[in-house]
């Protein structure tokens, strides 16, 4: 095989959702490796279920992961000629024909095959009439009576089903249209795609599209179907699950990168490699290490894998990702280096963008008030020494990591007391929670003016409180 040409061909009929996104990412990821095409094709031939919404939904989802694409997007629904160009030819030459059965002989069909037993299909009734075209019948295609059609799949192995249970399937319908079946093999056909990982909910679809190709003379391409995306209770993954579109997870201030490294990693394995950058998925992808079992999908685990990105990511990408985050909640912070400077204090601490934006707030918008079971410890009478010490000793000292830390050291020595005893009414006079970032990082991030005048504020309020 030269270049690999994969595709991903959703049905514009709802939003981006989890599944769909892997399948997308697998078919990129074996692109983006063997440096190949990634092709987008819309399959917009649902006319009452395709909207313009949904086309733009699913673009906006493949942009936020970062998945582009080579060649498209084409629309199914403006190929319509070429199909039929191509039904044509498959009828002239025999492998298709009309079919004028109404809706009740086939339902009699059926019941006759279901009646002995057999899978209830159309029974070839006008296979040999060599119908006309006529208003409103449909054009069937001619399945080999015997025999059967086999692929070598990439996840799954050996597939080979007997042509006996097919029947001759539409390929028109009574309005002239094409079916899925028919439009997607002579896409893949004329697109070129040679590689094709999909659902595996396409699987009975796929001897029907190598059925067409072959009457068409045609080689058929490589196919891997993966295992669907289930919910925790092994049912598969639905609305009931939680978030199953991931523009949800976008809101929700997961990364992008962290987003693929999940999805990636929801049936496919590498060794017991969990965290992947975006560089080492495509360097490490193998569609011969997709599971045959289905991957359960676990918002914890995504969330822990966000937090490994988070910290693993440079400061300034991360800053750049948090901003909005912050807009959302009305916090603008005025200098991007004091913004960086905070961002770094608070990646180790924050498992998605929206916690990074809430435990941010204290840092622009002041102590509003104090975590009470916090104070209740932290702000004893005795604190308004400790604090008042540390506001003198302070106004002196230098804002950096080393200074602060010696600082500190001399106000605890100087008051022969414990660590503990200055450091907690500390941390809650200029963070209000006892949960904060590091310590001196956090009063370097906040600066001497900001710190004194917050351990000032403690120290009234805690006067206030024994008065
Ligand atoms: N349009 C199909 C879907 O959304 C995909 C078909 C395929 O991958 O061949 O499920
Ligand atoms: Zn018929």
């Amino acid at each position: 095989m030269g270049e690999i040409i994969t595709r991903f061909p959703p049905s514009p009929t709802g939003y981006l959702h989890v599944g769909g996104a892997r399948t997308a990412l697998f078919n990129w990821l074996l692109a983006r490796k063997t440096g190949g095409t990634f092709i987008l094709r819309i399959e917009d031939t649902d006319l009452e279920r395709s909207t313009e919404e949904s086309v733009q939904a699913i673009f906006d989802g493949l942009n936020w992961l970062g998945i582009d694409w080579d060649k498209g997007p084409f629309y199914q629904t403006q190929r319509f000629n070429l199909y039929k160009e191509v039904i044509d030819t498959l009828v002239e030459e025999g492998h298709a024909y009309w079919c004028t059965c109404t809706p009740d002989e086939i339902e009699t069909m059926r019941e006759e095959a279901r009646a002995k037993g057999e899978k209830p299909k159309y029974n070839g009734k006008c296979r040999k009439k060599g119908l006309k075209p006529t208003e409103g019948a449909v054009i069937r295609f001619k399945t080999p009576l015997a025999g059967a059609t086999a692929f070598e799949d990439m996840v799954k192995g050996r597939i080979s089903i007997p042509n006996a249970e097919l029947d001759d399937f539409i390929i028109q319908r009574g309005d002239g249209s094409p079916t899925y079946n028919l439009a997607v093999a002579v896409d893949d056909l004329t697109m070129k795609v040679n590689t094709i990982l999909r659902g595996d909910d396409h699987v009975n679809n796929t001897p029907k599209q190598i059925l067409i190709l072959q009457a068409m003379g045609e080689e058929i391409p490589t196919y891997g179907h993966v295992p669907m995306v289930l919910g925790s209770d092994k049912a598969r993954l639905s609305k009931r699950h939680g978030a199953t579109s991931v523009i949800e997870y976008k809101d929700m201030g997961i990364l992008p990168d962290a987003m693929i490294n999940y999805l990636a990693r929801l049936g496919w394995s590498c060794g017991d490699q969990e965290f992947f950058t975006r560089d080492e998925l495509i360097e490490k992808f193998n569609p011969d290490n997709i599971g045959r079992s289905p991957g359960v999908f676990d918002q914890d685990k995504l969330v822990a894998i966000n937090h490994d990105h988070i910290q693993n990511k440079p400061t300034e990408e991360i800053t750049n990702a948090l901003i909005p985050f912050l807009e959302k909640i009305g916090i603008e912070a005025e200098s991007r280096t004091q913004l960086e400077m905070a961002v770094k204090t608070l990646a180790p601490r924050s498992r998605t963008l929206v916690e990074m934006a809430e435990n941010a707030r204290f840092y622009f918008e002041g102590v509003k008030s104090y975590d009470p079971k916090m104070a209740k410890k932290a702000f004893k009478p005795e604190a308004i020494s400790a604090l008042t010490e540390m506001k003198a000793a302070l106004s002196e000292a230098a804002f950096t990591k080393e200074s602060l830390e010696a600082t500190f050291k001399t106000v605890v020595e100087k008051l022969g007391v414990g660590f503990g005893k200055v450091a907690m009414p500390m941390r809650l006079a200029v963070s209000g929670t006892g949960a904060s970032p590091d310590m001196y990082e956090m009063l370097e991030v906040l600066g001497k003016e900001e710190t004194l005048k917050r351990i000032g504020a403690a120290i009234t309020h805690i006067e206030s409180l024994s008065a």
